[in-house]
């Protein structure tokens, strides 16, 4: 038996899952690791913990799946994406704490950047982003100016910048190889979707000097082997993507009008566009999905809407309210009551991503009464999920201009039939939850496994896709559009709190 090993670098967690031919999950290992949130919106990581739970998953996993390591044909890395790393190319240490996603420390500097028009469409039509501090230029602008030394030694080319993607592959390969994908180079607002390549002007525009920066290979393609003494031998590295276009892939969204939905920390839709980049209309995002494997699937770019927080507000009922224990309790709490009693919590603990862009946002309950509860609070929060993810979902509809006829969904929260089911309801089109929620780490394999034969064709991937079960819509549509339209209210109550 031959094996494929994917490495899942999340937000919250670092996994590993051994899938074997029929893209059946063999073991897995998962290791949680620190979040730091030093300043308000701040939000860091330690990449060393992030390198060191990796590791430790990794071997944990192969060890599970009781396969010799010889037996391991591949290994694909999908990762958290934009969060930004640099490191001392010599020694192999970060410089700085690792600035996550979410961080929003370079909002000032994102309205800056706003400032200028002109400037500001022409970053949008390269980049296919819009300007906010989620992505990694500015992150890596902060880094350079704000570390003593660093700018002066980046240029020296003594420092490597990377996404979370290039910092794992850097130390898999023991310092030999510095190197990123377009899927995740796509998210840094320095990489031009046209040309895939860095882009001379982004880079001065964020005064970044290219030094620092990985090689672009395909996502799809032996870009390197392990250091044999990670692993007992020497594994070929052949998949890279960022997590959200991995799980595009492990979807099977191959076709152009696919789209499915990841319900993790935050959640983020994507449809697949075709080989062509479509500039949205509706403030989506334009990204590369994938590039390789050779033949019909060796460029796609995709639509994209971010929310900032999904999961990430159930956390916050457990850990920060503390009204729950565990994360899936809040399906039986939501559940203790019929409806909100016109409760909205508008989760902007991290901002509004798509649509509303606003790194100024800021948490909102609103609606309450003296009977309201808990519970309330509870089915609030996942209404909360579901409404932004149908907010993104229109504004996908809007882009593509043909109708989408499902969603596909996956991520830890998707195991929530309660969400699914509002989900449904709120988009007014039926929603398909895959038997394999493991989406990103089979993306991530199925890139590693088309490039080293160890599967034929797209075709064949698609074909095992299984779904496990469809959640069709029960609200009327007068109902549907009155609803959203409240949600909105809230969300407007919402915005601009922090703004200086
Ligand atoms: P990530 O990869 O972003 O770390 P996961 O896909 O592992 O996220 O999903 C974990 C997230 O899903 C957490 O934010 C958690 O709060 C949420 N979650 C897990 N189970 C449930 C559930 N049954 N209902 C709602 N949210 C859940």
């Amino acid at each position: 038996m031959e094996y494929v090993l994917a490495l899942d670098q999340g937000t919250t967690s670092s996994r590993a899952i051994v899938f074997d031919r029929e893209a059946r999950v063999v073991s897995v290992a998962q290791r949680e690791f620190r979040q730091f949130f030093p300043q308000p919106g701040w939000v860091e990581h330690d990449a060393r913990e992030i390198w060191a739970t990796q590791h430790g998953v990794a071997l944990e996993a192969m060890e599970r799946s009781g396969a010799d390591p010889s037996a391991f044909v591949a290994v694909g890395i999908t990762n958290q994406r934009e969060t930004t790393v640099l490191w001392d190319r010599r020694t192999g240490q970060p410089v700085a704490p690792a600035i996550v996603w979410q961080d929003r420390r370079t909002a000032p500097r994102c309205d800056q950047l706003r400032g200028d028009a002109r400037a500001a469409a022409r970053i949008q039509r390269k980049t296919g982003l819009v300007i906010d501090a989620y992505f990694s230029g500015t992150k890596l602008e902060w880094l350079l100016d704000r570390v003593p030394g660093a700018r002066a030694r980046a240029e020296a080319g003594e420092l490597a910048f990377g996404t979370v993607d290039s910092w794992l592959v850097w130390k898999l390969t023991g310092g030999r190889v510095h190197a990123t994908d377009p899927s995740n180079a796509s998210r840094t607002l320095l990489f031009n979707l046209h040309t895939q390549d860095w882009d001379d002007e982004l880079l001065a525009l964020l005064r970044i000097p290219r030094a620092v920066l990985p090689d672009v290979v395909p996502s799809s393609g032996v870009l390197a082997h392990t250091e044999a003494s990670l692993f007992g031998v020497a594994l070929p590295i052949a998949g890279l993507a960022g997590d959200q276009q991995a799980a595009t892939f492990g979807q099977a969204c191959f076709a152009p009008g696919m789209a499915k939905n990841t319900y993790g920390t935050g959640c983020f839709m994507l449809m697949n566009t075709g080989t062509v980049p479509v500039a949205s209309r509706n403030k989506l995002l334009t990204t590369v999905g994938w590039q390789g494997p050779p033949g019909p699937h060796r460029t796609a770019y995709c639509l994209e809407g971010s929310v900032f927080m999904a999961g990430a507000t159930v956390q916050w009922l457990r850990d920060g309210l503390q009204v729950i224990q565990s994360a899936p309790e809040v399906e039986s709490l939501a559940a203790q009551v019929d409806d909100t009693g016109d409760v909205y919590l508008v989760p902007a603990f991290a901002g509004l991503g798509t649509p509303d862009w606003d790194g100024y946002a800021r948490g909102t309950l609103v609606g309450m009464t003296r009977g309201t509860t808990r519970a309330h609070v509870a089915r609030a929060a996942l209404e909360a999920i579901a409404l932004q993810s149908a907010d993104v979902f229109a504004a996908m509809t809007r882009d593509a201009r043909i109708p989408l006829k499902e969603l596909r969904v996956d991520g830890g929260a998707s195991r929530n039939n309660l969400l699914m089911q509002m989900q449904a309801d709120f988009l007014g089109v039926p929603v398909v939850r895959p038997q394999v929620t493991e989406t990103t780490a089979l993306g991530a394999a199925c890139l590693a496994g088309l490039a080293t034969g160890f599967w034929s064709d797209g075709a064949q991937l698609a074909a095992q896709w299984q779904a496990d079960r469809r959640f069709e819509p029960r609200l009327a549509e007068g109902e549907r559009l009155a609803k959203l339209a409240r949600w909105r209210e809230a969300v407007e109550r919402a915005k601009g709190w922090a703004r200086p």
